[in-house]
């Protein structure tokens, strides 16, 4: 193996540590505590490992978080009356509303609901404008957690040609927009694309982001390269993989994220540290 790790569960702790530092200031100078309202609709069983996940990291850091639990056949109404009251809430600073939800509710028309300055996942369509303008305000989780870990190769992204596999919104979109303000050029491919292995031999960062289990191959790897695996994927056994076969790319690639323990724990970072933002836009002075 040549590549080296970007470790994600390391760089999340230090942001956690360092967040932790910035809230302990913030309430020794008199300022409330910054705070998190989690929305959870329905029993998925992976949203509810995720949101206990997130509300742990609100807890480390010495955030006010709340549980919002749903059950799976509440009106859209019922959930959009909730969402104006936690808009409303001075205690409260982002709002999260688990995805997915049940198939009856509009996640548009809820999305849109939130706040912009309470949009802690950034999907706010004024957030993702705002990203689409190169202002952005607060930025889409995943997305924002690639960048940091990119940041931590200490490579220059200028003018690198990067390619990302995947163009939903909540990765692939935003991804983009990210790696176009970093001055990369890139390459948008999913589903409908032709010969995806000829175009990412060519890229000098891919980005999978795709939900199938080890689907990029090593030999489809350009030397040198820089691998970001954004899937999560669990095998029958019950572990996690993600959407890069790691063995085989980090023989050629010069830095790879593992799963578990690269991008998802950056995603739960950019979520304490969108919070931390949301907060200091409400907490004047
Ligand atoms: P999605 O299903 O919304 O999008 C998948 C994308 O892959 C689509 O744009 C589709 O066109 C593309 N695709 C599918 N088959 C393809 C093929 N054969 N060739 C090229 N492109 C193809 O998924 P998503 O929500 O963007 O998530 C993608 C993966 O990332 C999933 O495994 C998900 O669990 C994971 N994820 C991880 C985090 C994290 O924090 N690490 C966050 C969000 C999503």
């Amino acid at each position: 193996m040549s590549a080296q790790i970007l470790d994600g569960k390391a760089t999340a702790a230090e942001i956690r540590a360092d967040i932790k530092t910035q809230v302990e200031a913030l309430v020794a100078a008199g300022k409330r505590q910054p705070g998190l309202a989690v929305v959870l609709v329905g029993d998925n069983a992976a949203s509810q490992v995720y949101v206990r996940n997130k509300r742990a990291a609100c807890a480390e850091v010495g955030f006010f978080s709340e549980l919002h639990q749903l059950p799976p056949d509440t009106p859209a109404a019922e959930l959009l009356a909730l969402i104006d009251d936690l808009n409303g809430r001075e205690a409260i600073d982002g709002i999260l509303v688990q995805l997915p939800l049940p198939a009856h509710i509009d996640e548009e028309q809820v999305i849109e609901r939130i706040l912009p300055t309470k949009d802690v996942d950034g999907f706010h369509p004024y957030n993702v404008g705002r990203l689409t303008l190169r202002m952005p305000l607060l930025r889409p989780c995943t997305p924002k957690g690639v960048m940091t870990l990119l940041a931590r190769t200490g490579r220059n992204l200028e003018g690198l040609d990067a390619l990302i596999i995947g163009q939903s919104n909540i990765v692939g979109r935003p991804m983009a927009l990210e790696l176009l303000a970093a001055r990369c050029t890139i390459s948008v491919c999913h589903s409908r694309t032709r010969d995806l292995p000829g175009k990412i031999i060519n890229a000098d960062l891919v980005v999978a982001a795709v939900g199938r289990p080890h689907f990029v191959q090593g030999d489809w790897i350009k030397e040198g390269a820089i691998v970001i695996d954004v899937g999560i994927n669990r095998t029958a056994a019950g572990s996690l993989v993600g959407d890069v076969d790691f063995a085989a790319v980090a023989e050629r690639a010069s830095w790879i994220t593992p799963v578990p323990g690269g991008v998802g724990p950056m995603t739960i970072a950019s979520l304490l540290e969108n919070t931390l933002q949301a907060a200091r836009l409400h907490v004047a002075g």
